[in-house]
């Protein structure tokens, strides 16, 4: 049989689309545009050179899987059709129209709020590639079914907090998380809105256990970016999970410079989807580094092995040339 796996992937992909504003309401506008979950204007812009940027993707040549880097074009980088117009615009205009303050608690609700709809958007089209693959005739034999029974048990949970988000967004109860920052003195061209999950710490404490799918897992939410002569790493996660992530100013934030641009590097190679950089960054690594990277990134897609605890010698935050 000539069975293109790329072309039946992308069909697939294709037809499980799912078009939802995740704010639903009857405020909301009928045409769902193509949201991003990066900021377009004032972060992608700022990274792009002549209006692309780079992201690491999983691409299948010779039917075999592997991780290359892209040059993406920055009005179609990182969007999602998971926000009506009217909600795209009104709920994200305190980080779109104004500059982020260290501390203020709705900005740091709206990038986690940003990450969670990107998330919750995934895992509705990953649900429905499932199904529409396991109804395929290319697939015998329900063999998918393992994995969506995985999938609809996150996806319930994801629906709790997808309530439990809004409802915080429209009552104003911003301190439903607990939020880290890290601040960097120096711009550097790399920007991340993504939410996930840490199995464990940088030292091997257990955060999450993945086998237990009658336990809750604890997301984290991260949001990073450069402004003005700085680049913030905002961490958030529900308050009631806070002291699990106490690791995050332990074993992050008190560590040294170099070491915190190590750490943060490997987090976003093993477990950050949405993350892009500037050219100027990924231009000016060695092809070894860059081989690494991308190695490192499939390793962590293929083993479901966290690895943060032997960290790799990766530094992204590279200064501009
Ligand atoms: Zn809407």
């Amino acid at each position: 049989m000539n069975f293109n796996f790329k072309e039946f992937l992308s069909s697939l992909q294709r037809e499980s689309r799912v078009k939802e504003c995740f704010c639903t309401s009857e405020e909301c506008s009928p045409i769902i545009k193509k949201a991003h979950s990066i900021q377009n204007n004032r972060i992608l812009r700022k990274i792009s050179v002549d209006g692309h940027i780079i992201q690491l993707c999983p691409s299948f040549l010779d039917n075999k899987f592997s991780i290359d880097s892209k040059s993406i074009g920055r009005k179609i980088a990182t969007v999602s059709t998971n926000f009506c117009d009217v909600h795209d615009t009104s709920i994200f205009l305190p980080i779109e129209s104004k500059d982020y303050v260290k501390g203020n608690k709705e900005q740091e609700f709206l990038f986690a709020y940003r990450a969670f709809a990107k998330e919750y958007h995934v895992k509705r089209e990953a649900k429905n590639v499932l199904e529409n693959a396991n109804n395929s005739s290319k697939i015998t034999g329900n063999k998918l079914a393992p994995n969506l029974l995985g999938t609809d048990i996150s996806l319930e949970q994801l629906e709790r907090e997808k309530s439990i988000f809004n409802n915080s967004l429209i009552q104003r109860e911003f301190g439903i998380l607990a939020t880290h920052v890290i601040e960097l003195r120096h711009e550097y061209h790399i920007a991340a809105s993504s939410a996930f999950v840490m199995e464990y710490d940088f030292k091997g404490n257990q955060i999450n256990n993945l086998s237990n799918l009658d336990q809750d897992l604890k997301h984290s939410f991260l949001t990073i970016f450069p402004q003005k002569g700085k680049t913030f790493i905002i961490f958030s996660v529900f308050r009631k999970y806070r002291k699990d992530f106490s690791f995050i100013r332990k074993q992050i934030m008190n560590r040294r410079l170099d070491e915190q641009k190590m750490i943060i590097s490997n987090l976003l190679v093993t477990h950050i989807e949405n993350f892009v950089i500037s050219p100027k960054i990924w231009n000016q690594l060695s092809e070894n580094e860059k081989e690494k990277i991308k190695i490192t990134f499939q390793e962590s897609i293929e083993s479901f092995t966290n690895r943060l605890y032997r960290l790799k010698d990766i530094n992204l935050f590279l200064e501009n040339k």
